[in-house]
């Protein structure tokens, strides 16, 4: 729009607290979301857990498993809600639109796995009489943060005939958590002076779980035999056990509001499984069939650089998107495949880090993502220059200007820290690698990769009305 068609008082841009604009209706909506979230991401301690959550959640609103209608070979057809899972940690889920999947579709992308310490192959061993659980973290963590607090253990026994054991210690009131210990000020001389990143080692993260010796006196290391009794009673596994488990210990208990005004909510796993949960709810609520299809991808092990077969590295995407092809169109054709994911936009749904008054010095304030200004879209990521970054076109930025103007959102840009402080990046690059238009977009947090991670409703309110106002539009594209 040229400048003579703005009045002189329009020509900035200016920042401005969302809830200066905010109606008491929308205010209502944002409590029901909130807590709806709330309740997923207290059931979603582990990727596994929210690959689950999502499937109830996307079966209680008739999407079927792709494996079954693969099985009865039937066309698809417009309005057609379908999931598909990946070893029961990724989950894509799909509402085809009116227009074939040839002409691209509109993704929204996010990351269910999360920092936490996972236990090692061998971990259970006694010392000092103590029955201790040996860890290797996962993820991007101060290793500080993760001691004395309360844990849960979360995850999986596979036995060697096939038989899957869920294990969910530390959640309900009446159960047991674990802990791991630190020194006492008055004994902590020497780690006082070393480095926040060297007074608690990634070795020093052993899991506290357990103190009382096994009735039997003919047993070596009783203690440790104790746990290994109470594992079998509950569980049926022995100490071979853990040799095919993947335990996972995470912070223990539910998300909490926080603050007087409760306008903010602690969580543990808010990357990413706030903007997850965003991108599901947003797909769940189309009330109508969108003109291209709607798919979001809750994606795993995002955290350790997307690796692995449930890792957006993998060909999940692009074999999924061979088999719906071929559904749609009676044929299968590396052409059509091809085409749907050039032809398709993302956003990819990640958080940010908002501006905290406390470390000011690590941001540049007018780039910085602040708390109660919306969803964040963040064009590019990566560290030293860009580097390892999916950097989005200003075309495709402009496009999602126009679709979150138009859906009423509220929205800010925001970089991750000031120029050469760090870096990060997302699953952006993994997507436009097939030549789809990406933008990384989602809710801003404080303390993020901490045990219990800040976020504020209205910005994941905002991220929720953005993905829905994304799933829905009906321009052409490219
Ligand atoms: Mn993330
Ligand atoms: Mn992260």
């Amino acid at each position: 729009m040229p400048a003579s068609k703005h009045s002189k008082k329009n020509l900035s841009c200016k920042r401005e607290n969302g809830y200066e604009k905010f109606s008491p209706a929308e205010a209502k909506k944002m409590e029901e979301i909130s807590k709806s979230y709330m309740e997923f991401l207290g059931a979603s301690k582990t990727e596994r857990e929210a690959h689950d959550e999502a499937v109830k959640l996307l079966s209680a609103a008739g999407y079927r498993n792709l494996e079954d209608v693969i099985r009865e070979g039937a066309q698809l057809k417009p309005g057609d809600k379908l999931y598909r899972s990946c070893s029961g940690k990724t989950l894509l889920a799909l509402l085809i639109g009116k227009k074939p999947l040839e002409e691209g579709l509109h993704i929204i992308g996010g990351h269910t796995d999360a920092p936490r310490l996972d236990l090692k192959q061998n971990p259970l061993y006694e010392n000092g009489e103590l029955a201790l659980l040996d860890t290797h973290y996962y993820g991007g963590i101060k290793k500080y943060q993760w001691v004395t607090i309360p844990l849960a253990l979360h995850g999986v026994f596979v036995k060697p005939d096939g038989e899957k054991i869920t294990v969910s210690i530390g959640e309900k009131e009446d159960e047991p958590v674990f802990y791991i210990s630190d020194l006492l000020p008055h004994l902590g001389q020497d780690q006082a002076k070393k480095s926040l990143s060297e007074g608690i080692t990634g070795e020093d993260l052993d899991i506290i779980a357990g103190s009382r010796p096994a009735r039997d006196k003919n047993r070596k290391e009783r203690i440790k035999y104790g746990v290994l009794e109470l594992l079998a009673e509950k569980y049926g596994v022995t100490e071979a056990d853990f040799m095919s488990a993947e335990l996972e210990a995470v912070p223990a208990g539910k998300p909490r509001e926080v603050g007087l005004d409760r306008s903010l909510i602690a969580g543990y796993g808010h990357d990413d499984r706030i903007c997850a949960y965003a991108g599901l709810k947003a797909l769940l609520d189309l009330d109508k069939i969108p003109e291209y299809a709607a798919c979001v991808l809750l994606c795993d092990k995002e955290e350790i650089g997307s690796m692995g077969a449930t890792g957006m590295q993998s060909n999940f995407f692009e074999n999924t998107m061979s088999e719906l092809c071929a559904l749609q169109t009676g044929a299968a054709g590396e052409l059509a495949v091809k085409r749907a994911m050039s032809r398709s936009r993302m956003l990819s749904a990640d958080v940010n880090a908002a501006f905290d008054p406390l470390y000011p010095s690590v941001s540049e304030k007018k780039n910085a993502a602040l708390i109660n200004h919306g969803t964040c879209i963040t064009k590019y990521t990566g560290a030293r220059g860009k580097s390892q970054s999916s950097d989005a076109s200003a075309e495709f930025a402009a496009e999602v200007r126009r679709i979150f103007d138009a859906g009423k959102v509220a929205w800010q840009t925001g970089e991750l820290g000031k120029v050469d402080q760090g870096g990060g990046g997302t699953i952006a690059m993994e997507m436009a690698r097939y030549g789809m238009d990406v933008i990384d977009c989602g809710v801003p947090l404080l303390s993020m990769h901490a045990p219990w991670e800040l976020a504020a409703k209205f910005d994941f309110y905002m991220t929720w009305k953005g993905f829905l106002a994304f799933l829905t539009d009906a321009r052409k594209q490219r």
